[in-house]
């Protein structure tokens, strides 16, 4: 591993040196470090930070700290099925006791290529080439990408998160801003390299969770390869808000099959007003996977998102 220095945080403000990065809970970034993919100068500890509080906000919604541990977010009763239940899928219980609200939604692609620093990838290494369009893409983009780059964003919390409408604090040098949570990740287009609109030294401070109350019936299924301690090969967040058989309201993301969480804007306005029928439900995945542009291998994520959406909206309109 490259040699870097350390120094903690002083405040939110304190910006970051050329080369330096922040680190909360490490569990990607220290990785990423022993790879040789990522190699800061230095390491700004923001874990001591007062971050770590959960509260309420007017309306009902939630602000959750930056530095709010995942097992801790999974165990607050406020906190909505949906989110529940996708942070319960992430990664193992150890990591989830170290992963950070913020951390987890920076974490960065697990593509193989871009995990080896030796494989051209134009993520870690701009202007290198993509070998994964024609190599191993099994588990990359449907949706979203571009001929630089079609690696998935690899976070479950940040599937749900993108459903309820979240909104990310930023604090830095700068000043504070506010950023909904579905613009937070870019997509490739040509510069693959810069995964969010965040400038440097810009923290995460904080998320705003708005007060949804039909996401007290919400659900997040994932696909994967194993039961446990596995990345999602394709992954659904949804709410549904039914009267009278007709769909008032309704929020469907998905996951792992786009360079960003991605919600599925179109479905759901194809589904408001509708009949809660499976094959209403069918039609508005259908909606949404026009766009999509599968490649030989991952093809199969279109079934599958056709049918894991049809099975989680049918599931929490049987629960009324
Ligand atoms: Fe790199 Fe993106 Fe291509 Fe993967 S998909 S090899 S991350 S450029």
């Amino acid at each position: 591993m490259k040699t870097f220095s350390y120094r903690t945080a002083g405040s939110p403000t304190d910006g970051l040196e050329p080369n330096a990065v922040f680190l909360a809970g490490g569990t990607n970034l220290v990785d990423l470090m022993k790879l040789g993919v990522a190699t800061p100068d230095v390491l700004v500890d923001v874990s001591r930070l007062p971050l770590g509080d959960i509260t309420d906000l007017p309306g009902g919604g939630l602000r959750i700290g930056a530095g709010v541990r995942n097992s801790d977010l999974a165990a607050d009763p406020r906190v909505p099925p949906m989110l529940r239940q996708a942070l319960l899928s992430g990664a193992s219980g150890q990591l989830r006791n170290m992963a950070t609200t913020g951390g987890n939604l920076l974490q960065r692609t697990r593509c193989r290529y871009f995990m080896d620093a030796s494989d051209p990838c134009n993520k870690h290494s701009p202007g290198s080439g993509c070998p994964a369009r024609t190599g191993d893409h099994r588990n990359l983009a449907i949706l979203g990408g571009s001929p630089s780059c079609i690696a998935t964003h690899p976070s479950d919390m940040a599937v749900a998160l993108t459903a309820l409408d979240a909104v990310v604090r930023v604090d830095g040098p700068a000043g504070a801003r506010q950023i909904p949570v579905g613009e937070l990740h870019r997509l490739p287009g040509d510069t693959p390299e810069r995964d969010t609109v965040l400038e440097h030294g810009e923290l995460i401070t904080a998320v705003d969770v708005p007060g949804l109350p039909f996401a007290a019936r919400s659900a997040y299924r994932k696909a994967r390869d194993r039961a446990s301690y596995a990345f999602a090969v394709g992954s659904v967040a949804a709410a549904l808000d039914v009267t009278d058989g007709l769909v008032r309201d309704v929020r469907l993301a998905w996951g792992a099959v786009a360079p960003k969480p991605w919600r599925a804007h179109r479905a759901e306005q194809r589904l408001r007003g509708r009949p809660a029928t499976a094959e209403e439900f069918r039609a508005a995945a259908d909606a949404e996977l026009e766009a999509a542009e599968p490649l030989s291998d991952n093809a199969y994520k279109v079934e599958l998102l056709r049918r894991m959406s049809v099975a989680v909206l049918e599931s929490l309109g049987d629960a009324r």
